[in-house]
Protein backbone atom coordinates (compact mmCIF):
# COMPACT_ATOMS: atom_id res chain seq x y z
CA UNK A 1 0.00 0.00 0.00
CA UNK A 2 1.50 3.82 -1.06
CA UNK A 3 2.23 6.11 1.87
CA UNK A 4 0.09 9.69 0.48
CA UNK A 5 2.99 11.03 0.05
CA UNK A 6 4.22 8.17 -2.66
CA UNK A 7 0.91 9.04 -3.81
CA UNK A 8 1.24 12.81 -3.85
CA UNK A 9 4.71 12.33 -5.97
CA UNK A 10 2.77 9.98 -8.53
CA UNK A 11 0.01 12.18 -8.97
CA UNK A 12 2.64 15.44 -9.38
CA UNK A 13 3.43 14.03 -12.55
CA UNK A 14 0.31 12.46 -13.75
CA UNK A 15 -0.86 12.60 -17.25
CA UNK A 16 -3.68 10.13 -16.94
CA UNK A 17 -6.20 12.71 -18.20
CA UNK A 18 -6.08 15.93 -20.66
CA UNK A 19 -6.10 18.04 -17.39
CA UNK A 20 -2.68 18.00 -16.99
CA UNK A 21 -2.23 20.33 -20.43
CA UNK A 22 -3.40 23.46 -19.02
CA UNK A 23 -2.76 22.93 -15.25
CA UNK A 24 0.09 24.71 -13.37
CA UNK A 25 -0.27 22.70 -10.39
CA UNK A 26 -1.62 19.25 -9.30
CA UNK A 27 -4.45 20.08 -6.21
CA UNK A 28 -3.57 16.56 -4.75
CA UNK A 29 -5.08 17.77 -1.29
CA UNK A 30 -3.75 18.77 2.32
CA UNK A 31 -4.64 18.47 5.81
CA UNK A 32 -4.61 15.69 8.79
CA UNK A 33 -4.13 12.19 7.36
CA UNK A 34 -5.20 10.81 10.66
CA UNK A 35 -9.06 12.39 10.49
CA UNK A 36 -12.03 11.19 10.75
CA UNK A 37 -13.33 13.86 8.53
CA UNK A 38 -12.49 14.30 5.18
CA UNK A 39 -13.87 17.53 2.76
CA UNK A 40 -14.03 16.63 -1.28
CA UNK A 41 -14.98 19.35 -3.54
CA UNK A 42 -14.86 18.71 -6.93
CA UNK A 43 -12.05 20.45 -8.92
CA UNK A 44 -9.35 22.73 -8.04
CA UNK A 45 -10.32 26.51 -9.50
CA UNK A 46 -7.36 29.32 -10.55
CA UNK A 47 -6.57 30.06 -7.29
CA UNK A 48 -5.82 26.76 -6.05
CA UNK A 49 -4.18 25.41 -9.56
CA UNK A 50 -1.68 28.94 -8.90
CA UNK A 51 -1.04 27.77 -5.01
CA UNK A 52 -1.35 24.06 -5.44
CA UNK A 53 -3.43 24.06 -2.41
CA UNK A 54 -7.25 22.88 -1.90
CA UNK A 55 -9.65 25.20 -1.32
CA UNK A 56 -8.08 28.86 -1.28
CA UNK A 57 -9.44 32.15 -2.08
CA UNK A 58 -12.45 33.65 -1.16
CA UNK A 59 -14.26 30.26 -1.16
CA UNK A 60 -11.85 28.53 0.75
CA UNK A 61 -12.25 31.72 3.40
CA UNK A 62 -15.95 30.85 3.61
CA UNK A 63 -15.15 27.18 3.92
CA UNK A 64 -12.99 28.15 7.30
CA UNK A 65 -15.18 30.27 8.40
CA UNK A 66 -17.68 27.45 8.78
CA UNK A 67 -15.25 25.04 9.98
CA UNK A 68 -14.65 27.96 12.55
CA UNK A 69 -18.11 27.94 13.51
CA UNK A 70 -18.08 24.18 14.66
CA UNK A 71 -14.80 24.60 16.28
CA UNK A 72 -13.33 22.82 14.12
CA UNK A 73 -9.65 24.27 11.80
CA UNK A 74 -8.32 22.66 8.39
CA UNK A 75 -5.69 20.88 10.46
CA UNK A 76 -8.15 18.36 11.87
CA UNK A 77 -9.62 17.86 8.73
CA UNK A 78 -8.43 16.30 5.28
CA UNK A 79 -9.52 18.04 2.31
CA UNK A 80 -9.27 17.49 -1.58
CA UNK A 81 -11.12 17.42 -4.79
CA UNK A 82 -12.61 14.37 -7.34
CA UNK A 83 -10.09 15.89 -10.07
CA UNK A 84 -6.67 17.22 -8.92
CA UNK A 85 -6.02 19.30 -12.02
CA UNK A 86 -7.99 22.35 -12.84
CA UNK A 87 -10.97 22.13 -15.82
CA UNK A 88 -10.18 25.05 -18.30
CA UNK A 89 -12.53 28.22 -17.40
CA UNK A 90 -13.64 26.36 -14.04
CA UNK A 91 -15.62 23.93 -16.22
CA UNK A 92 -17.44 20.93 -14.64
CA UNK A 93 -15.41 18.02 -15.32
CA UNK A 94 -16.15 15.71 -17.69
CA UNK A 95 -17.32 11.75 -17.16
CA UNK A 96 -13.68 10.68 -18.52
CA UNK A 97 -11.46 12.90 -16.44
CA UNK A 98 -13.25 11.95 -13.36
CA UNK A 99 -12.69 8.67 -13.96
CA UNK A 100 -9.19 8.75 -14.79
CA UNK A 101 -8.80 10.77 -11.97
CA UNK A 102 -10.82 8.22 -9.40
CA UNK A 103 -8.13 5.74 -8.42
CA UNK A 104 -6.17 9.04 -6.61
CA UNK A 105 -9.31 10.00 -4.24
CA UNK A 106 -10.04 6.29 -4.11
CA UNK A 107 -6.36 5.34 -2.70
CA UNK A 108 -6.65 8.61 -0.57
CA UNK A 109 -9.84 7.42 1.07
CA UNK A 110 -8.40 4.22 2.06
CA UNK A 111 -5.16 5.47 2.84
CA UNK A 112 -6.68 8.26 5.73
CA UNK A 113 -10.02 5.79 6.31
CA UNK A 114 -12.57 8.36 7.32
CA UNK A 115 -15.61 7.98 9.21
CA UNK A 116 -17.26 10.93 7.77
CA UNK A 117 -17.07 12.41 3.90
CA UNK A 118 -18.46 15.63 3.51
CA UNK A 119 -19.39 16.48 -0.18
CA UNK A 120 -18.98 19.44 -1.73
CA UNK A 121 -21.28 20.52 -4.31
CA UNK A 122 -23.49 18.57 -6.68
CA UNK A 123 -20.40 16.94 -8.61
CA UNK A 124 -19.17 15.54 -5.68
CA UNK A 125 -22.06 14.29 -4.22
CA UNK A 126 -23.07 12.91 -7.72
CA UNK A 127 -19.66 10.98 -7.89
CA UNK A 128 -19.25 9.98 -4.04
CA UNK A 129 -22.69 9.10 -3.45
CA UNK A 130 -26.19 8.73 -5.88
CA UNK A 131 -25.60 9.95 -9.78
CA UNK A 132 -29.84 10.87 -8.84
CA UNK A 133 -28.96 13.32 -5.54
CA UNK A 134 -30.20 16.89 -6.13
CA UNK A 135 -27.99 18.20 -3.91
CA UNK A 136 -30.59 21.07 -2.86
CA UNK A 137 -33.26 19.07 -2.20
CA UNK A 138 -30.58 16.13 -0.62
CA UNK A 139 -28.49 18.02 0.74
CA UNK A 140 -27.90 17.80 4.67
CA UNK A 141 -29.00 14.10 5.76
CA UNK A 142 -26.33 11.45 6.18
CA UNK A 143 -26.02 8.30 3.58
CA UNK A 144 -24.43 5.31 4.75
CA UNK A 145 -21.99 3.34 2.47
CA UNK A 146 -19.73 0.88 4.19
CA UNK A 147 -18.32 1.81 6.72
CA UNK A 148 -18.51 5.68 5.86
CA UNK A 149 -21.25 8.45 6.56
CA UNK A 150 -21.40 10.76 3.84
CA UNK A 151 -22.95 13.90 4.26
CA UNK A 152 -23.45 16.27 0.88
CA UNK A 153 -24.05 19.94 1.25
CA UNK A 154 -23.33 23.05 -1.09
CA UNK A 155 -20.40 24.07 -1.73
CA UNK A 156 -18.91 27.50 -0.51
CA UNK A 157 -18.15 29.03 -3.96
CA UNK A 158 -22.37 28.38 -4.43
CA UNK A 159 -23.05 30.04 -1.35
CA UNK A 160 -20.91 33.02 -2.26
CA UNK A 161 -23.13 33.49 -5.33
CA UNK A 162 -25.94 32.44 -3.26
CA UNK A 163 -25.84 34.00 0.00
CA UNK A 164 -28.92 33.16 1.06
CA UNK A 165 -28.35 29.77 0.98
CA UNK A 166 -26.19 29.43 3.88
CA UNK A 167 -28.57 28.92 6.58
CA UNK A 168 -28.92 25.78 4.94
CA UNK A 169 -25.45 25.38 5.20
CA UNK A 170 -25.33 26.38 8.40
CA UNK A 171 -27.88 22.94 9.24
CA UNK A 172 -25.62 20.63 7.73
CA UNK A 173 -22.62 22.10 9.41
CA UNK A 174 -24.57 21.20 12.71
CA UNK A 175 -24.73 17.84 11.44
CA UNK A 176 -21.69 17.36 10.53
CA UNK A 177 -20.23 18.38 14.55
CA UNK A 178 -23.05 16.62 15.83
CA UNK A 179 -22.26 13.03 13.89
CA UNK A 180 -18.38 13.48 14.57
CA UNK A 181 -19.20 14.40 18.17
CA UNK A 182 -20.90 10.66 18.05
CA UNK A 183 -18.25 8.95 16.62
CA UNK A 184 -15.52 10.46 18.58
CA UNK A 185 -17.68 9.32 22.03
CA UNK A 186 -18.17 5.06 20.69
S1 LIG B 1 -7.00 15.46 -13.31
FE1 LIG B 1 -6.27 13.63 -12.26
S2 LIG B 1 -6.10 12.07 -13.89
FE2 LIG B 1 -6.21 14.08 -14.89
S3 LIG B 1 -4.05 14.66 -15.18
FE3 LIG B 1 -4.75 15.58 -13.24
S4 LIG B 1 -4.15 14.09 -11.67
FE4 LIG B 1 -4.09 13.03 -13.63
Amino acid sequence: MYKLSELNQICSKCNRCKLNEGRINVVFGEGNINTDLMFIGEGPGSNEDRLGRPFVGKAGNLLDKMLKAINLTRSEIYITNIVKCRPPGNRNPEESEIEKCLPYLRWQVKIIQPKIIVSLGSISAKVLIDDNIKITKDRGRIYKKGNIKFIPTLHPAYLLRNPSAKKDSWEDFKLISKTLKEIRSI
